[in-house]
């Protein structure tokens, strides 16, 4: 690929050595199984979990004489993938072999695509906290999973598991525009979001079903790309950072020592969090790659590709854009409500509940904040805690026509997290007497005898009139926590007499 820098340098993602600033560069290969019930080019299942070798076909094993047949499921969901990413659709593509020997790999060679891959040039728009970027996406190509080899189960023997041996894979390649871990776990991490509202990959990154290959280089600040070292087959988000700190300060302190980047493939060890060499780096012709003569290319008319579009969900950045227009939220609420579609349809069925239109605002300080909390210390999302939309639109309600207090709010939130879970909020602030006291009469009383009890301290807060908090806490203390602020504050300066 012809290497194109878009980016303009950030002196902020710079990291520093002994001879100034260095900018890291970074380009992404994400593996991404395909969503489908059956693998690339045979009917065994994809289901993960099954015993050893259980997902196996002849096709999969490579029996002599079996002939492979696409699954139009993957190829439909490749170019769903494509259209959310942007990108041109590739209306022929070819499947070739990339011939190389492994024990895992019973042809003999991998079905890819090389030169022409069925997705072309996309993009993905990141959030960072400088703004928004854009990053560029190279291609995205089909091909088969390799099984797995099992040598830690006996002493001298080694093992193979096939099951995974034909899954389809998308390859997400994106061009060298990252600059740092940050932006670099962000790609991830928004990649993820986009499959997973697509329903194309479950992005599940333990499960091996997302899987990247992370390209890293340094350079001075603006200047030529520097030779790069691949981090294969890195398995968390967070291990990608960790990855790309470590090899960036290794290439920067060979490089200041006067040495130079040999291009190698690496391997990362999470309990070391270093990178290890694995081989020197292998070059396309090494591959033999050629057509494979079992398959013909896949052509697709503009049809096609628009029935797909059509059907195709509202994606992240649109949903994000439409909760910022239509409810006022913030853009870091729209953002973070957004993250995954089922917090997105929690959001949206708690502002509609009951037919009536909430504050959107509110809402999404509710869930942001307090049932955020809460389902974080349950290792949840928010949509799978027992606290349903109604619950949450009842809480909000109650604090909206002046029933609670939002200090209110936040306890009957406790209550009904902790207490009563399937609880109706406003029976429980009525059963337990939690109404904000808004009776002008009651807050009055209240206000009287404080003033009466603490004659010294009327006195002082005559001489200073921000000592008034001082009452005020003691009235709210007397009322137990329930009475309207708003109307305690206004009455407590008219009683004492302070503007
Ligand atoms: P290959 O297929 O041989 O690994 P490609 O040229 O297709 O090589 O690039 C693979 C990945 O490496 C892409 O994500 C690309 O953005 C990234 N990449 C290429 N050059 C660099 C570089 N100098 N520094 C960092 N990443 C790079
Ligand atoms: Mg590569």
């Amino acid at each position: 690929m012809t290497l194109i820098d878009t980016r303009t340098p950030n002196p902020k993602s710079f990291i520093s050595g002994s001879t100034g600033d260095w900018e890291i560069v970074i380009g992404m290969e994400v593996h991404a199984q395909v969503t489908s019930q059956s693998k690339l080019f045979s009917g065994s299942s994809t289901e993960f979990g099954n015993p050893p070798n259980a997902n196996v076909s002849f096709i999969d094993a490579a029996m002599p004489g079996m002939l492979p047949t696409i699954n139009e499921e993957c190829v439909r969901q490749a170019v769903r993938t494509g259209l959310g990413l942007k990108a041109a659709i590739n209306k022929r593509s070819v499947f070739d072999r990339k011939n190389y020997f492994y024990p895992d790999l019973p042809q003999g060679y991998q079905i890819s695509q090389f030169k022409d891959p069925i997705v072309g040039e996309g993009k993905v728009m990141l959030d960072m906290p400088d703004g928004s970027i854009e990053i560029g996406i190279e291609r995205l190509h089909l091909e088969q999973d390799a099984g797995k080899s099992i040598h830690d189960q006996h002493p001298n023997m080694s093992f193979v598991d096939l099951n995974r041996s034909g899954v389809a894979l998308m390859e997400i390649v994106s061009k060298p525009d990252l600059r740092s871990s940050e932006e670099a776990k962000e790609y991830l991490s928004k990649l993820r979001t986009i499959l997973r509202y697509l329903g194309t990959c479950d992005g599940n990154m333990e499960q091996g079903s997302m899987r990247a290959d992370v390209n890293v280089s340094v350079r001075k600040p603006g200047g030529a790309f520097g030779t790069r070292c691949e981090i294969k087959n890195v398995n968390s988000i967070r291990f990608a950072g960790q990855a790309i700190e470590y090899e960036a300060r290794r290439q920067i302190d060979i490089l200041e020592d006067g040495g130079s980047i040999d291009q190698e493939t690496r391997l990362f060890d999470p309990k070391l969090g270093e990178t290890r060499s694995m081989r020197s780096k292998e070059e396309a012709h090494d591959y033999r790659y050629f057509p494979d003569p079992d398959l013909l290319p896949l052509e697709f008319d503009d049809a096609f590709i628009a029935m797909l579009a059509k059907d195709l969900p509202e994606l992240p950045d649109a949903k994000k854009a439409r909760f910022i227009t239509d409810y006022g939220v913030t853009p870091y609420d729209a953002m973070v409500l957004t993250l995954d579609r089922e917090t997105a349809d929690y959001f949206e069925s708690v502002v509609s509940f009951g037919g009536t239109k909430r504050d959107g605002k509110a809402v999404a300080n509710m869930l942001n904040a307090d049932v955020a909390a809460f389902a974080n210390s349950e290792g949840l999302a928010i949509w799978e805690t027992h606290l349903k939309p109604s619950q949450i639109a009842g809480i909000v309600d109650l604090v909206a026509n002046g029933t609670i207090s939002s200090k209110g709010a936040k306890d009957l939130l406790q209550i009904v997290i902790t207490e009563e879970p399937a609880g109706d909020p406003a029976a429980i602030v009525e059963s337990r007497g939690l109404k904000q006291v808004t009776d002008l009469g009651a807050i009055e009383a209240i206000i009287d005898d404080i003033i009466a009890a603490n004659p010294d301290q009327v006195a002082k807060v005559l001489a200073k009139p921000t000592m008034i908090g001082w009452f005020v806490g003691q009235a709210m203390k007397a009322s137990g926590g329930k009475a309207n602020p708003q109307a305690l504050n206004d009455l407590m300066k008219k009683k004492l007499g302070i503007e």
